[in-house]
């Protein structure tokens, strides 16, 4: 069976990274998590008090950043692991704000296109179907109501033992974000034409992995 790439775009806390993560270790291919870079962009900023407007000081700090993606799924800024850290919810937001810069899409995107240069990756985040990875041989718009999705952000907070905010202001958080992530000016979050859409509203975590991997064997098939 030959070697395909997967691309995963979706709103936020639709469950994309951990679809992602189970459906590359069944296929024995690499996750790429790009929101985590957007996180670690945003992170590093709020630390060194640059403005998240300011496209030209973020950029200049982005030019002497390293992010890196581990195999066992940690995200390394500078060489310090900051996994935990770029999942608080000031973070969140922070991403989506610096995510909106021609300039610091550009730098991420190439980062993004060179770690999946050969085949065998599951890459998910807002642009990979439309953008990053145009010529993915699956894409998958995974979304779910912003009630389930709140819900599941709570759930995974809680385990995470991450401090928990009411589920209204976890909801009120994700449809902010939605709206700014959809209505950016540059790669806006979109279901690429010939991506297929799963709402995964009433699925559990498997039956979603189930129907990705019986996609993706089919187009390796082909
Ligand atoms: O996926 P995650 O919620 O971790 O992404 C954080 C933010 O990074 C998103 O809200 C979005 O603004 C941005 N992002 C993006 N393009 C990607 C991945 C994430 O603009 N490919």
């Amino acid at each position: 069976m030959k070697k395909i790439n997967i691309a995963i775009d979706g709103p936020s806390a639709a469950g994309k990274s951990t679809v992602s993560k189970r459906v590359a270790a069944a296929l024995g291919y690499v996750h790429l998590d790009t929101g985590a870079m957007y996180r670690s962009t945003a992170c590093k900023a709020l630390r060194c008090g640059i403005a998240l407007d300011d496209e030209q000081a973020v950029c200049e700090m982005l030019k002497n950043t390293e992010i890196v993606l581990t195999p066992d799924g940690k995200v390394l800024l500078d060489g310090e692991d900051v996994t935990s850290a770029i999942r608080e919810d000031a973070v969140s937001m922070a991403a989506s704000n610096v995510s909106k810069h021609p300039q610091v899409r550009s730098d991420l995107v190439a980062r993004q296109q060179k770690m999946a240069e050969d085949k065998g990756f599951v890459m998910d985040g807002r642009d990979i179907g439309t953008v990053v990875l145009k010529d993915a041989e699956l894409k998958i718009y995974l979304t779910a109501s912003v009630e389930a999705r709140a819900q599941r952000r709570y759930d995974q907070n809680a385990r995470a033992g991450l401090e928990l905010q009411p589920l209204e202001t976890i909801m009120k958080e994700i449809a902010e974000r939605d709206y700014q992530d959809m209505h950016r000016e540059v790669s806006p979050l979109r279901k690429a034409d010939d991506a297929i859409e799963i709402d995964s509203s009433n699925m559990t975590i498997e039956e979603e992995v189930d129907q990705i991997l019986k996609l993706a064997e089919s187009r390796m098939e082909g």
